[in-house]
């Protein structure tokens, strides 16, 4: 681009050059030839004059006898004039010549000069003379007696010094011609400058502004046209910057609106590619945003609900709704919402897709439906088994005695029993009301006093199994807490340690300050816990083994207590165990938990 226009300069200025060169021939054509014609018409009038002028001269007849004398005063005539004459008879036969002898000269007759005087016209004519071997002009006039045409007189003169004239005139011609050509040169130069300087100051800005670089400000060169260029191109990159700053913010802050948004969002094309894609639905959808943002929807998610979901977004008018599930690190299930985009014109352009996480909604959900269906299972049990027993009893059971005391036993254990899981889940409910309410009443306690309270409430059941149970904690450590509740939090894990451990084993219970959290561990050296069952242990009626559970009076909710008890008072509660060495329970909680 920038050659061409430089290329364009120079043809106009080759162009100025060469119209001024021919323009300057032209002329010097024109004048050369003005002043041929007007030398020749001046030469063929005094032609004329002196032709006229020997007429009078040639009076009586041109027979043979007089040619001699015609000839000499001709020749003489010719002389005094330094003209050459020639009288030519009407056949073109020579009668005599100034400048040759009549009787060698060729016939006259086909001169175009003299057929023109015979027709009774002047006859004229500029040519080369093969007898003079001369470039000269001719005129011939008719010479009449009597009316009729007896001959035809002929002046004629060369025209070789017209030529000289001519030629030094064209020398002349041409040095004035170099100097008006120079002249023109060095000014059309001068004004090729004075063009090219504020163009190529204005192509420089343009290129910058090209560039990226729209601060930058052409500098109005002092050629008003190109200083007109040079103010609207600066404003164009003015007005170009502000949009481009405009729209820069507005991106900016689309971007920051998209990437801080917990709904994740897909903005599609007609084509289905993917426009736009925030961080969380990239996140859902398993890869980094720059592998979503520009590729066709089928390559980028290969997960045909989804895909399908946004083909019939694309062709239905009307919001769509589905719930998509995706197994991109486990199960999510995205509630998706999507919305076909449409021009004013309400041309398709593409399709909004919004999801939202429901995976936590669906566990709960879940965890609500497995601990209703727990419950009953838990309460089914005693219950059948105390109407089973009571019906006997009404069936005559009653009448024996001994068999009615022992049925009434076994329906005494299965109150109990019931009476324990309700009194769990009360519990369980109180805790959880009171950790979201935050209503726990906490204050400064001395966690050994929680322990040896915790202690002496399962001494009875560890004494039935001939167990100790072995208190260890660091002198005068406190802890804000519910005192009631980490009580009963330590009491289920001693309880377990004693459930599930040997005949004779001891159970240690330890308080102590780790890294600013007060610790307290119930190791035993029981059954221990296959690891599988780990991560699950602390869920609700989560139970190892059913049956040995139930037998040793569990509810299976015991655990789960222990947990929502610690998270109350912002703690954690961890579990370390092999199947057959035993289990160590770890409560921790931070020392400074708040009282409320
Ligand atoms: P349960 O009332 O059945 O004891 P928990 O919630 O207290 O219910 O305990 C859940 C399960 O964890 C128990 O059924 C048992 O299998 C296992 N468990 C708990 N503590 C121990 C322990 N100290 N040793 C071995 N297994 C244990």
């Amino acid at each position: 681009m920038v050659s061409s226009r430089r290329k364009l300069l120079w043809q106009l200025y080759a162009s100025y050059l060469g119209l001024t060169l021919l323009g300057l021939i032209l002329v010097a054509y024109y004048v050369l030839e003005a002043y041929r014609d007007v030398s020749e018409s001046d030469r063929e009038q005094a032609l004329l004059i002196r032709a006229r002028l020997v007429v009078p001269a040639l009076s009586g007849p041109l027979d043979a006898a007089r040619q001699k004398s015609i000839e000499s005063l001709i020749r003489q005539l010719a002389q005094q004039t330094d003209t050459r004459l020639t009288l030519i008879m009407p056949d073109g036969r020579v009668y005599a010549d100034s400048h040759a002898d009549a009787a060698h000269v060729e016939n006259h007759g086909d001169r175009p000069e003299v057929r023109a005087a015979l027709r009774g016209e002047i006859g004229r004519s500029a040519r080369f003379s093969s007898t003079v071997k001369q470039d000269r002009i001719y005129v011939a006039i008719p010479l009449r007696r009597e009316g009729r045409i007896v001959a035809v007189v002929r002046a004629s003169m060369t025209v070789s010094d017209v030529n000289q004239l001519v030629r030094a005139l064209v020398g002349k011609l041409t040095v004035a011609g170099i100097v008006i050509l120079l002249v023109s040169a060095f000014a059309g130069w001068f004004v090729f400058i004075r063009i090219r300087r504020p163009l190529d100051q204005v192509r420089e800005g343009a290129e910058r502004f090209a560039r990226g670089d729209l601060r930058h400000r052409i500098e109005p060169p002092d050629l008003n046209e190109v200083a007109v260029l040079a103010d609207t191109m600066n404003e164009m990159a003015h007005e170009l910057q502000s949009r481009i700053e405009l729209v820069t913010r507005q991106k900016d802050e689309l971007e920051t609106v998209l990437s801080s948004m917990v709904e994740g969002v897909l903005l599609i094309d007609i084509n289905e590619r993917i426009v736009r894609c925030n961080e969380a639905a990239a996140l859902w959808l398993g890869d980094e945003r720059a592998k979503f943002e520009g590729r066709f929807l089928q390559e980028a998610i290969r997960d045909s609900q989804m895909t399908s979901f946004v083909a019939r977004v694309l062709e239905q008018p009307r919001l769509q709704e589905e719930i998509v599930t995706v197994n991109r690190d486990g199960e999510k299930h995205l509630q998706v919402h999507g919305a076909r985009l449409q021009e004013p014109s309400g041309k398709t352009r593409g399709a909004l897709v919004v999801m939202h996480d429901i995976s936590n909604l669906k566990r709960l959900e879940q965890v609500r439906r497995d601990f209703v269906a727990n419950v009953s299972h838990e309460l089914k049990t005693p219950i059948t088994t105390i109407k089973g027993f009571v019906e006997t009893l009404l069936d005559g059971a009653l009448d024996d005695r001994e068999a009615a005391q022992r049925f009434l036993q076994i329906i005494m254990r299965h109150t109990d029993r019931l009476t324990t899981i309700i009194e769990d889940l009360l519990s369980l409910s109180r805790i959880e009301q009171g950790e979201e309410a935050g209503s726990i009443e906490k204050r400064a306690v001395r966690v050994e006093s929680v322990l040896t309270n915790a202690v002496s409430y399962c001494r009875a059941r560890a004494e039935e199994k001939e167990m100790s149970v072995q208190v260890a904690c660091a002198e005068g450590l406190e802890l804000v807490a519910n005192p009631e509740m980490l009580e009963q939090a330590v009491v289920n894990l001693i309880d377990n340690a004693i459930k599930y451990s040997h005949h004779g084993d001891t159970v240690h219970v330890g308080g102590a300050l780790e890294a600013g959290d007060v610790v307290v561990t119930v190791r035993d050296h029981g059954r221990g816990i296959d690891a599988r069952h780990l991560p699950r242990l602390f869920e609700r009626f989560y139970r190892v083994d059913k049956a040995r559970s139930r037998a040793e009076g569990g509810t299976g909710l015991g655990l789960a207590i222990v947990k929502h008890i610690v998270q109350a008072h912002s703690g954690r509660v961890s579990v370390q165990s092999r199947a057959g060495s035993g289990t160590l329970f770890t409560i921790r909680i931070p020392s400074g938990s708040s009282a409320s």
